[in-house]
């Protein structure tokens, strides 16, 4: 049961799609496998903020349609604390904007688009022979039987839980991590929201956000301790928490509760894996690195890090050279790296922890980036994204 394939692409994910996608755009073959089904992957709620340079890639790759007449463009976002809240500009600061379009669409856009072939329901997925120019991966299909897929070149696309990070060798990768003592409790709402853009407020109990998925969903977060049960935060709970640290009341704006669809509780954690190459292994998104939600990068990396990829393994496979592909890992990881930075960065200002001196530094820190041009503009610049 051997099948070959130019590039075996593990995880289905938005990385492996979009991969995927852009490769066969290119005329390179591929094969996606994913442990899950087609549609447990499109349903998963995940990330809702796409910045520039995500959608000009989307865009460029013919994913843009939808997403330009179904997304929201927003001009920046609301930094708060008890007493205050600020509106920061991004297009006024940097001359660029984010964009309000769930995961949840850009996959389903990503699975509408390839026509290629993928094979969910996988189980057992194994990496083999990495450093040799016949690499292959070894699955169980959704019938249990044993398969083969070789390649010229494997991605490893799957994600934090995937097999593909751990396939390096220990003595050949390096792993850098940070556990926040804190998580989000996330939950969807069916209520419109009660704000034009995303408000990140800071308060001494802990962090809330309001975001939204679109003109009648909003997603909401609150900070928790690690180990939280959502079973312990009915709903009457859980408005009543967003509307103390979002400012029910302040200045006269009012938190509309509606209907909880969703409800989960999302660790936090730094982690960034080097180098994403191993012999011809290429690693992209939470495969590689994972950062907190605060800063709204996960999925904007991983659209970054394929934006790259495709055309190195283009490159390569069509006999146009090798240095693009040489190059994947050290200029994938200036940009994750930065992004790990403000990821860290946005997450240590905004949430509570139980020392004094740390809140006074943070509402230093909220106070310097909302008064301070220099300091508004750095949020912007990284939350807007730099250019790729
Ligand atoms: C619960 C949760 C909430 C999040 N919320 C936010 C947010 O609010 N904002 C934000 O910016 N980011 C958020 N993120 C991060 C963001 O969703 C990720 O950065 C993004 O999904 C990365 O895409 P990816 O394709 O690299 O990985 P994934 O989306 O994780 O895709 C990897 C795929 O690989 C598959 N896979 C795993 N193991 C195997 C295997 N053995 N064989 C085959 N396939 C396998 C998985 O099923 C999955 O479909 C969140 C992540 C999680 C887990």
């Amino acid at each position: 049961m051997v099948m070959r394939t130019e590039v075996a692409i593990v995880g289905a994910g938005p990385a492996g799609l979009l991969l995927a996608h852009l490769l066969d755009r290119a005329g390179i073959e591929s094969v996606v496998v994913e442990t899950r089904s087609q549609e447990y992957v499109a349903s998963r709620i995940r990330a809702g903020i796409l910045e520039q340079s995500s959608v000009d890639v989307l865009t460029a790759a013919g994913l843009g349609d939808r997403l330009r007449a179904e997304g929201h463009e927003h001009r920046g976002v609301y930094l708060q604390w008890p007493g205050g809240r600020h509106h920061l500009d991004f297009v006024d600061l940097t001359g660029r904007s984010v964009w309000v379009y769930g995961q949840t669409e850009v996959q389903k856009d990503l699975v509408r688009a390839h026509g290629g072939p993928v094979v969910y329901e996988v189980t057992d997925t194994a990496l083999h022979d990495l450093t040799t120019d016949h690499p292959y991966v070894t699955y169980t299909d959704r019938d249990g039987v044993g398969r083969r897929l070789d390649a010229a070149v494997i991605a490893g696309c799957d994600g934090s839980f995937g097999p593909s990070r751990a396939a390096v060798p220990q003595s050949a990768r390096q792993v850098y991590e940070r556990t926040y003592p804190y998580s989000w409790l996330g939950v969807l709402a069916d209520v419109a929201p009660s704000t034009d853009e995303l408000i990140y407020a800071w308060h001494p109990d802990g962090f809330a956000l309001h975001s939204m998925r679109s003109p009648t969903v909003s997603r909401l977060y609150l900070q928790v301790p690690n180990g939280t049960d959502p079973q312990t935060w009915p709903d009457e709970r859980v408005w009543s928490e967003l509307a103390k640290r979002l400012g029910h009341g302040q200045d006269g704006w009012t938190l509309t509760p509606g209907p909880i669809t969703e409800k989960s509780v999302l660790p936090m954690r730094s982690l960034v894996q080097t180098p994403m190459r191993h012999g011809r292994l290429f690693l992209a998104g939470d495969a590689a690195h994972i950062v907190p939600p605060t800063g709204a990068k996960g999925l904007n990396l991983a659209i970054a890090d394929v934006a790259r990829l495709a055309p190195a393994l283009t490159a390569l496979l069509r006999g146009n050279g090798s240095a693009r592909a040489e190059r994947y890992s050290d200029d994938a990881l200036a940009r994750v790296w930065r992004c790990t930075h403000f990821s860290w960065w946005m997450t240590t200002m905004l949430h509570a922890t139980s020392d004094p001196f740390d809140a006074q530094l943070q509402l230093s820190q909220l106070r310097w980036v909302t008064s301070s041009r220099a300091g508004a503009t750095g949020l912007a610049e990284n939350y807007a994204g730099l250019p790729l």
